[in-house]
């Protein structure tokens, strides 16, 4: 892709050293050629195609030369935006869908708190209604893009009910609103480029007409927008994989040990063949759920399992690859320990792989009641 050959990957090195990556800029670059709306209506300037497409365009930024910026484009395709391009009002849509679509504005999504992570349905942030308005109080933990964002896609505890999946929304809150506060950027182990912040909201007042849809069928929305998160995080692991074999396999064909090239050595050569042969199964299974997804079938099962697969793989392939690298590995200055880093996050973020598992054993009515 030539947006990343000449906008991104040349200026990678030193957004990482920066810990921030020119967002704005490059999501007009992307946006510009269409590609921060994939899937999106027409209407509001997406292309309309199938998630097909979007696959490919998310397997393609995996070209990127780290974690962190495949992830802060795929926030603002694939996870702050699928809910309000399905449910989101024409007002909502033209306001916010839109200019995210152009790549004029950056969203984030706000899911996570400091108290709660994995339990979604434990939120504490509150948005009380109050005549034509919502006002919201609480604090969101670790949201990607938080300081470079336009709006969040914001899930918040709207009503009184006791029943913890009907009692949310989804809010479009425009981050300039009085009240809201950028607490920290976090410093992280990996994903450099990628701004990491907690949010907190004070008093913060949005027109009730920047719900999402229906009010109450917020946790509902996001359980779906997740799934599309959880295989665009899948999709975009397999080139940095395949990269990491690739470069592994050059620099062990090069490096001579013991007097003939470490590739020599038959537990390097097969170790190599064997985890990409695992990258092609989980390829496979990406394109299985994909497929799936086309048709409108639930892919909740199939997605859990790509994100688990992908980052239980990324674990072993960016582990084992850094050990052929030897000392060479333990340094900044190779792509292997960018990657091994950066890609330690997709057992995480967007769900651990226990929640993944939990998922999968719900499915299989193997989880204990
Ligand atoms: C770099 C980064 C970017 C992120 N970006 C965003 C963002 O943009 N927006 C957003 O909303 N969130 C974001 N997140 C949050 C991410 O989704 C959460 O970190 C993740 O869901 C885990 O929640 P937690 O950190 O609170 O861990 P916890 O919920 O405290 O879980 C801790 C650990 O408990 C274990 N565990 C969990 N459930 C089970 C179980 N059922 N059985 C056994 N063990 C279990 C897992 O090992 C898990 O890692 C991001 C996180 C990071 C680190």
């Amino acid at each position: 892709m030539q947006i990343i050959d000449k906008d991104i990957n040349p200026y990678v090195d030193e957004w990482e050293k920066a810990k921030i990556f020119p967002a704005k800029k490059v999501f007009k670059k992307l946006g510009d050629a269409g590609l921060l709306g994939v899937t999106k209506s027409p209407e509001y300037g997406g292309l309309g195609l199938d998630f097909s497409f979007a696959a490919a365009v998310a397997e393609e930024l995996g070209n990127i030369n780290c974690g962190a910026i495949p992830m802060a484009i795929g926030v603002q395709s694939d996870m702050a935006t699928p809910a309000l391009n399905t449910f989101g009002s024409d007002y909502l849509k033209r306001n916010f869908l839109a200019p995210s679509i152009a790549g004029d504005m950056v969203a984030c999504l706000g899911v996570s708190e400091p108290t709660a992570g994995s339990d979604v349905a434990a939120i504490k942030t509150r948005a009380e209604r109050k005549g034509d308005d919502f006002i919201i109080n609480g604090s969101k933990m670790w949201i990607t893009n938080a300081f470079q964002a336009d709006w969040i896609c914001l899930l918040a505890n709207t009503g009184s009910s006791s029943k913890l999946h009907q009692n949310k929304s989804l809010i479009v809150v425009p981050m300039d609103t009085p009240g809201i506060e950028l607490i920290q950027k976090i410093d992280k182990i990996g994903m450099h480029s990628s701004d990491t912040a907690q949010i907190n909201f004070e008093n913060v007042r949005v027109p009730a007409s920047h719900v999402i849809g229906e009010e109450g069928s917020g946790f509902m929305y996001q359980m779906v927008q997740f799934q599309q998160e959880r295989l665009y995080g899948a999709l975009a692991c397999l080139r940095p994989l395949e990269k990491t074999i690739e470069e592994t396999r050059e620099y062990c064909r090069m490096r001579k040990i013991f007097g003939k090239s470490l590739l020599d050595m038959q537990t390097v050569h097969f170790r190599l063949a064997e985890l990409e042969t695992e990258i092609e199964a989980l390829r496979a299974l990406c394109y299985t759920a994909t497929e799936k997804y086309l048709y409108n079938e639930d892919v909740t099962k199939l997605a859990s399992m790509c994100k688990l697969k992908a980052g239980r793989l990324a674990r072993e392939c960016t582990d084992s690859c850094l050990q052929y690298w030897g000392g060479m590995g333990y340094t900044s200055d190779v792509l292997i320990s960018r990657f091994y880093r950066d890609f330690r996050l997709i057992s995480i973020g967007g769900g651990a792989d226990e929640v993944m598992l939990s998922i999968i054993c719900k499915y299989n009515n193997s989880l204990p009641k």
